[in-house]
């Protein structure tokens, strides 16, 4: 393994060596004076920063830049080598997401939708149950992750507090959770982002959501000009989440296939409707109908101590889909090092593993990953003027929406980078997919499949 990042290290050196002389001689000496592997691992990486023009102004920068850090860690082991990669790994991704709000819709004098009456739990219970868990798992596998609830007991929280509360966060995600109400037929999961209904029954679920509004004091100051009814004022209702609607349609999408496919619920789809509460939040944002407590045997699961558990860790799983697909690489705690067991053999062998998933993922002929880079309600032509001038794009129609794709590899690591490349020239949203065996998967389980094969 040693040998093996020695020789990319100097390749790197070597190649690097024609364009820029003096840097690149000062840093393979400080290499080898330094001479951890730590560091070894982490020059490639640098190389990619320096780059990037949008961390360095100037080669005269990078060159500065790089100088002090060498000198600085010429002489020292980094504590704790995943952390730092980490920190790496998430520059050259770009985004990281440290900070989720999660909004268990409803409470105190607003009970939401109450049921067939036979519980004595509302939709306002239910959904702070369930959101309460996902807090859970979210904090035991990303301590690193803030949650931040809109609520944690059964208060009445007015919508514009609980987007405030979102927007002051500097929150990364923002996940409101519903129940919904119909006719006793009626059943099934769905998640919606912020835009026009297509249907009436799309935008009476708004519309029913909404109606807290008019239970605030000072209703009328507030929303005067919201009117999710009129076109127009959609579009001025969509201004601050249009520029996060990819990355909600991609994090909806996820928890669509979580509740189809993990939690076999009954699944509705992704949907367009004008709800207040997600119009906003300036992050992407989602607001999931889990179910329908006005549907018997719905009401029951939803009333269950383990379907509430399902459900949360279906949203808890497309939570981290999203997250991997966002950084580039899985930060969950248990695939850290761990940091109060010190035992040699231990660190070793994890140092090991961690070389493996850098330089050598392994592949599985079934498993192909693609770089999705949009989704979409309408069709589009198969032209590279209607991609921002990517050719090769692929069309797959999957839950109501088209979905857009380039690339077509078994090698994660590939994918990683078309990512970066695609996110850098055309679609900064753009997210790997994994499909195995022609069925679409989610990351977590493709990279599974992956260590598996060894
Ligand atoms: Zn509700």
């Amino acid at each position: 393994m040693n040998n093996a990042i020695n020789k990319k290290t100097w390749n790197t050196l070597r190649n690097s060596l024609f364009k820029r002389k003096g840097i690149m001689i000062f840093l393979f000496i400080s290499c080898k004076t330094g001479s951890k592997t730590n560091k070894k691992r982490e020059l490639p990486m640098l190389f990619e920063l320096a780059k990037r023009p949008i961390f360095f102004k100037s080669r005269l920068m990078a060159l500065v830049s790089i100088m002090v850090w060498s000198t600085l860690t010429a002489f020292t082991v980094p504590e704790n080598v995943k952390e730092r990669e980490e920190k790496l790994f998430s520059l050259l991704a770009g985004y990281k997401l440290k900070t989720v709000v999660i909004d268990p819709g409803h409470g105190g004098k607003d009970p939401g939708a109450l049921g067939t009456g036979r519980y004595k739990d509302t939709e306002a219970d239910v959904v702070l149950s369930i959101g309460l868990k996902l807090r859970e798992y979210i904090q035991q596998n990303y301590p690193d992750v803030k949650v931040v609830m809109t609520r944690t007991t059964d208060v009445f929280i007015p919508l514009r507090e609980r987007t405030e509360i979102a927007n002051k966060a500097n929150a990364d995600l923002f996940i409101s959770l519903h129940c919904n109400s119909a006719s006793a037929a009626a059943y099934g999961a769905e998640t919606y982002v912020l835009g026009m209904h297509k249907t009436e029954a799309q935008m009476n679920v708004a519309k029913r959501e909404n109606q807290v509004i008019y239970l605030e004091d000072d209703y009328k100051e507030h929303y005067s000009n919201f009117d999710p009814t009129s076109p127009e004022s959609m579009i001025a209702l969509s201004l601050m989440q249009n520029a996060f609607l990819d990355k909600s349609i991609a994090f909806a999408d996820m928890i669509q296939y979580q509740f189809r496919e993990r939690v076999k619920r009954h699944d509705r789809g992704v949907r367009q409707a004008g709800f207040w509460v997600i119009s906003r939040t300036v992050m992407p944002a989602v607001l999931i109908e889990l179910g329908f407590v006005s549907n018997s045997a719905e009401e029951d699961y939803l009333n269950s101590d383990l379907g509430r558990t399902y459900i949360a860790s279906g949203i808890y799983r497309a939570f981290k889909e999203y997250k991997i697909s966002l950084e580039g690489y899985d930060s969950s705690q248990k695939n850290r090092p761990s940091t109060t067991d010190k035992s040699s053999s231990e660190n070793t062998d994890r140092e090991e593993q961690n070389d493996e998933v850098l330089e050598e993922m392994p592949t599985n002929e079934n498993l192909i990953f693609k770089v999705q880079l949009m989704a979409s309600g309408t069709k589009r032509a198969l032209k590279p003027e209607n991609f921002k001038g990517l050719k090769d794009v692929e069309e797959m129609e999957d839950d109501g929406l088209y979905k857009y794709t380039v690339g077509n590899t078994t090698n994660f690591e590939k994918a990683i980078k078309l990512q970066r490349e695609v996110r850098e020239t055309a679609y900064k949203d753009a997210y790997i997919i994994a499909l195995y065996n022609g069925k679409k998967i989610s990351l977590p389980e493709a990279l599974k499949i992956l260590k598996n094969n060894n």
